[in-house]
């Protein structure tokens, strides 16, 4: 019998290992020399930027709210396909969040939606990369630009990918990504906000640390209300052990994500019903390989059946404005149609770095005899 394949999973490699046990061992275990490192070359890597480092993704993208002055009153638009911590953030600063409906072919935000949901309220976007596709970014900023908006680039998905072959994060406003487990490069948990200058980067180590300032007369004094959100040297560690596999990483999951297509062939979606991904293989980071399922099977059906054929099958995501405490703010079904359907039949079918082309194989036959696609070849 097969073993179990997930839809996802971190591979550490022996070098980490050894550098977080000297991490362990250095007597130095909160940040300090490997957090400024791992922040050096994330600086690097997006063109020279200001980049520091928090212990989750979410964190990340509150503390961009903050530094940007988003608080009560103000509307910031983002989409209903994400993790909920995309939304979450914006009630956590005291906003309002504003949804505007998907793309039904690239399930990303709709940028003619975020136009039509822009008020004289309005302060913030934030879109969200799925699965690592990145927006039309020059639309994006183009619409930012025109109504004054700050950007707050959800790009927790995002590392790796690109626009017009300019590293997502190189470029643009606030761009926040993730490094918890299952992202294509983790610390475990942690984040990283690339910023625009070195004012906004010193109000950024000022609300991940109680917002402690070293320039008091006394030597440290207290002027905004910070938390707790540093990353851990041990985090650190384990991030410039994944870091310096990053172009690799990416190319591996391009690679497998050509190696679906092919293997599904180009009749998968007439015969199934089911829908692809856009093949693109240049800009994406292929964090997730998603595709939305026939309304002829429902999703928990599907992920059952995959599961008897020993494949994980990973759900991404279900519609927010429908959690209980966003329907409680007045949100209901029917508000984000797109979203809506997407939300119900869309699933992430395995794909990580340990990964090989047989993998693949296995999924795409487990996947059509699934899908009654056996029948309609012969
Ligand atoms: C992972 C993720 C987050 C949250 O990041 P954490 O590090 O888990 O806090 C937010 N948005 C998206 C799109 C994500 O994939």
């Amino acid at each position: 019998m097969n073993t179990f394949l997930p839809f996802s999973k971190p591979t550490i490699d022996e070098a980490t290992i050894a550098s977080v046990a000297d991490t362990l061992r250095s007597g130095w275990i909160t940040s300090g020399p490997k957090v400024a490192e791992f922040e050096k070359q994330l600086s690097e890597y997006f063109g020279g930027r200001p980049v520091r480092t928090f212990n989750s993704g979410t964190c990340t993208m509150e503390i961009a709210l903050r530094i940007a002055g988003i608080g009560p009153g103000d509307e910031v638009i983002t989409t209903p396909i994400s993790w909920v911590a995309t939304a979450n953030v914006i009630l956590e600063v005291g906003a309002t969040p504003v949804f505007a409906d998907i793309d039904p072919v690239t399930r990303n935000i709709d940028l003619d939606r975020v136009e039509a949901a822009i008020t004289p309220r309005t302060r913030a976007i934030i879109p969200v990369y799925l699965a690592g596709r990145p927006l039309d970014m020059d639309r994006l900023y183009a619409i930012a630009t025109k109504h004054k908006l700050r950007v707050i680039e959800d790009a927790a998905q995002a590392i790796g990918s690109t626009w017009h072959g300019k590293p997502i994060g190189s470029f643009g406003d606030f761009v926040s990504f993730s490094f918890q487990a299952n992202k294509n490069i983790t610390t475990s948990e942690g984040g990283a906000l690339v910023l625009n200058n070195a004012a906004e980067a010193a109000l950024a180590e000022k609300y991940r640390l109680q917002g402690v300032t070293r320039s008091g007369w006394d030597g440290i004094d207290v002027d905004v209300l910070g938390g707790k959100y540093n990353m851990t040297d041990i985090a650190a560690a384990i991030g410039l052990g994944q870091f310096a596999h990053l172009n690799a990483i990416t190319a591996h999951r391009r690679k497998l994500a050509k190696h679906y297509f092919a293997t599904l062939g180009k009749d998968f979606e007439a015969q199934t019903g089911a829908q692809l991904p856009p093949a693109d293989f240049e800009s994406t980071n292929w964090h997730l390989f998603q595709i939305v399922l026939p309304d002829t099977i429902t999703r928990p059906d599907f992920m059952a059946k995959m599961k008897e054929h020993n494949i994980g099958i990973g759900y991404h995501y279900a519609p927010i404005h429908l959690f209980k405490l966003y329907r409680d703010m007045g949100f209901k079904e029917g508000m984000f149609p797109i979203a809506e359907h997407v939300g119900r039949q869309i699933v992430s079918l395995p794909m990580f770095y340990a990964m090989n082309e047989a993998d693949v194989e296995r999924t795409c036959a487990a996947m059509r005899e699934v899908l009654g696609m056996e029948r309609s070849l012969s």
